[in-house]
């Protein structure tokens, strides 16, 4: 990922409330099209100027030619109000991210994210780095939000569980079941995927206690009931069930 600069110079006579809802609804529509990554974006107003950071997924996530319909419309808006056009500017890649996917051919996407994770959650299953989102067709409607949701909500799981305090039994629950009420958000989004670019998504269950490493080499498909060990690690995954889509790990506890 890289960080960006945004200006959106304005008008004189435009106030900072204008200004500040012109900017955020164009940065909620770039993230909802996968154009910029995670839901903070400071915004602070040097004279008649408002600046956002923001993490965008490559160098050309803003191109024109990557907008959608929403964006267009945002952006219409904020000429029309006044506005001036947005410029950007790169300050550098985010240290803490990883590369994006740059293989000539994708075989099959996984779904996954963490609590720490900004990036993309679309995966590729060869080299394991973040696509951006806007390289597949839109999951819902024009846009993303149906995957935006799922990231969110799991990330959202992954802290409780990560801190454990408050809730941690339920959000692991949401995990690790494959029938859960976030597998299935997840399992949908992989589904729409799959469909709209023939290429085989699968989804990550979580699996964190198990009662020893030998039982946990017996687990079978939990949708299925299905063999699904496989012989060689794929990335930090021990499972694999292609009917399904699914993928485990052996529990963290006994591996
Ligand atoms: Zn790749
Ligand atoms: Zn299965």
């Amino acid at each position: 990922m890289h960080v960006a600069e945004i200006s959106f110079p304005f008008a004189n006579n435009l106030e900072i409330d204008v200004v500040s809802d012109l900017v955020n609804r164009l940065l909620a529509v770039w993230r909802m099209n996968g154009q910029v990554c995670n839901r903070e974006w400071p915004i602070t107003i040097v004279g008649k100027t408002a600046i956002a950071t923001a993490l965008v997924p490559e160098a050309g996530s803003l191109e024109k030619e990557i907008s959608n319909e929403y964006v267009k419309k945002a952006i219409a808006e904020l000429l029309e109000k006044g506005g001036c056009s947005p410029e950007i500017k790169l300050k550098g890649e985010d240290i803490d991210s990883n590369e994006t996917c740059s293989c000539t051919t994708i075989k099959s996407y996984i779904l996954y994210t963490t609590y720490i994770s900004l990036e993309s959650s679309l995966r590729c299953g060869d080299c394991f780095c973040p696509i951006p989102l806007y390289k597949i067709p839109p999951t819902d409607g024009e846009e993303f939000y149906n995957l935006i949701c799922w990231q969110s909500d799991y990330s959202s799981c992954d802290s409780l569980q990560m801190n454990c305090w408050t809730l941690e039994r339920a959000a692991t629950r949401e995990m690790s079941l494959h029938d859960s009420s976030l597998s299935k958000q997840g399992l949908e989004v992989c589904r729409i995927i799959t469909n709209s670019t023939n290429i085989p998504t699968y989804y990550y269950l979580y699996r964190n206690n198990g009662r020893s490493k030998n039982q946990e080499l017996q687990r079978k498909c939990p949708s299925c009931g299905g063999e699904w060990l496989l012989e060689e690690r794929l990335h930090c995954f021990d499972f694999k069930c292609d009917k399904c889509r699914l993928l485990s790990n052996i529990a963290w506890n006994v591996r």
